[in-house]
Order: structure tokens, then sequence, then C-alpha cells
């Protein structure tokens, strides 16, 4: 059958068209799409044609982040059934590599990511109305939880993950650099796996505003208040772990300074090169440990989002149809009132 897609051509050249999606085959089910969150890589594609060394090379249907009602099943996917809201797992390794071998399927060799320009042919993504997708990759959600709750457990998963990278939080001083979508649901994933005083940074109050929900205690804008950090710096640095969520230069030269010695740096934030202060790294002995995507998270975050045990709604600013795309993405990369901004797929949109 034919539906609609949202297909990115080239910096700012996002177009909605048809598309065909096929009848699910075995083991696979047709989706109705509810809802899709823009994420900080889908922007990067539309703003920039990339970011660092990835870069949209074809047209691409973006979209990893999303959530649709199952509506056909195919043979043997019996965990579905019509009407179900799942959230969906973009990540589709080969299951055959030797990282997929040793468990590290974040790594495997052939990873086809849903939405991805990382490898050529690019792998299609999920804004479009219909899906037809492996059974496997579909994730039900409890009963009353919403379609744009449930399009949170991707980027919630990249942060369970992350939190995993920093071991246990117990009580720890935790320091998130970036209040954006990714950041804020780091403060939630540490808050949940027992951290103790968190503190979060960003430029933007709106950005900051947002934090006390999820968990923080406390926001510095170091837009505004340069020197907001310094208390921190005391005792060669007072943070037992940062999760650096900002990719930006100053930021992370900030983190530093307040980073205790062998203390844990998690990086999300991803760009291309940057400088920073080698001689702290090595003299206060910091582990600075980079984190992408994930594993078996998901099925957790769709765990604690079915249970709200984590509650994604204050970071969710924006819901727009899809005939509006263009407008959703222009949404998106305005952070003075944008968090998580996400695409709806009903057919009337
Ligand atoms: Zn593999």
């Amino acid at each position: 059958m034919l539906t609609r897609v949202a297909r990115l051509y080239g910096t700012r050249d996002l177009r909605v068209e048809t598309h065909d999606s096929p009848d699910p085959g075995p083991g696979e089910v047709r989706l109705r799409m509810a809802a899709g969150g823009i994420c900080g890589s889908d922007l990067h594609y539309y703003q920039d044609g990339g970011f660092g060394p990835v870069r949209v090379r074809e047209p691409i249907i973006a979209g990893h982040e999303a959530s649709g009602i199952v509506e056909t099943v195919g043979s043997g996917a019996s965990h579905l059934a019509p009407g179900m809201l799942v959230a969906v797992n973009p990540s589709q390794p080969c299951g055959q590599c030797r990282f997929c071998d040793l468990g590290q399927t974040i790594h495997c060799l052939s990873m086809r990511f849903m939405g991805s320009a990382m490898r050529l042919p690019h792998e299609q993504g999920m804004f479009r109305d219909r899906l037809t997708v492996p059974a496997i990759q579909c994730h039900p959600v409890a009963k009353g939880v919403t379609p744009a709750e449930a399009a949170c457990s991707e980027p919630l998963a990249v942060c369970l993950h992350a939190v995993a990278q920093a071991g246990d939080l117990s009580g720890a001083s935790v320091l998130v650099t970036g209040a954006g979508p990714i950041g804020l649901l780091t403060v939630a994933a540490a808050r949940h796996a027992g951290a103790g005083r968190i503190v979060v940074t960003d430029l933007s109050d709106a950005a900051l505003g947002r934090a006390p929900a999820m968990g923080a205690d406390e926001t510095i804008n170091v837009a505004r208040d340069p020197a907001g950090l310094s208390p921190y710096e005391k005792d060669k640095g007072l943070f037992d772990v940062v999760f650096e969520c900002s990719a930006a230069a100053p930021a992370l030269r900030s983190v530093f300074a307040v980073i205790q010695p062998r203390g844990t740096l998690v990086q999300l934030g991803v760009t291309g090169d940057m400088s920073f202060p080698l001689n702290a790294l090595v003299s206060k002995e910091i582990v600075w440990r980079g984190s992408q995507r994930f594993d078996r998270e998901f099925a957790l975050a769709v765990d604690l989002i079915s249970r709200r045990a984590i509650d994604v709604r204050p970071i969710i600013t924006h819901s727009l149809p899809l005939a509006s795309a263009v407008e959703a993405f222009e949404q998106a990369g305005d952070r003075s009132v944008a968090c998580k901004v996400q695409l709806t797929f009903d057919e009337a949109g």
C-alpha cells in the first residue's frame, strides 16, 4: 500500500512524499505509525547535511524514535496483535559478526540502524504513516501510556546505556552538561539509578527550566553566570560523575576543572574534532568513556516508561502532523522554546 513519508534530500530540503509499504511477511508486522521524535542527529541532517564524518549522501527517510499501532500481523509474529501500541527499536544488528558474538551488538559490523546516514545505502527511517518491520523490533507498551511517551523509549535507552557506563551511581554527585532531550533523560536515568546531588548546566533558561521535573537539584545557566560552576572546582573538583551531553567545547573544558580525581566522564554529545585539556585528563586520572546508542536498555526503557518509573512527559514540548514536517524541523531547531518535537502520523494530518 502507498504511505506518506518525510524524505530529506539535502540541507533544508525535506519533502512529504508517497512510498510503498509492503504487506508484512513472516515474522513481520505493519504498523500505523503514531508518534516520532526529532533527534539531534535528524536535525543535523536537516540543518547541516550531517554531523562529523556522517553525511547525507542520498535521500533518506529520517526518524529513529517512534511508536506505532499494530495494524497487520504476519505469520509467526505471535507476541503482537492488531491494536497494540508498540515502541520500535531501530537497531537491526546482524547477529553473526564478531561483535554480535560478543554480545556487543552496538558495535555490529553490519548494523542497520533505521534512519541513519552512517552507512551507504542509508537505512530508511520511521517518519511515515505506515511501516513494515520485523516484529522482534516492536516492544508493546502498557495501556494508558501515550504514543508520545512510547516514542521516547529510544532516547531514554540511549541515556540508560550512558548511565550504565558510569557504574554504581548510588549517592554520587553528578553533573550533566546540556539540558536538551538527551541531557534531561540522562538526569532522569541518573536519578532512577540512585544518584545523589544532580547539577545541570546549559545556555538556555527554557531548557534548564525542565530539569527539576526530571530530577535535577540545581541548574546553572553558564551563559548568564560563567562562574556558576566554580564552587565545584574546590579540592580538585567535587563531581564523581559527569555526563557530557552538549558537545560544546566550553562545556567540555569546564568539566575537567570540576570532576574529581578518578572521576568518570561519560561522553554522549558528539561532534567533529575539538580541543581539551589533556594535562587534566592525565593528572586527575579521569576515566573518559564514550557512549552511543543502546542494546538491551531498549526493553528497560519501555518498561520504565510503561510503569512511569521514569516520566518522560516534561520533555515533550511540540507535536505536529507529518504534513507539517518542515515546520516541525524548524521548531526543533529553536532551543529557546522547543525540547522534544514529535511528528504525528494520523491520516488526517
Ligand atoms: Zn553483527
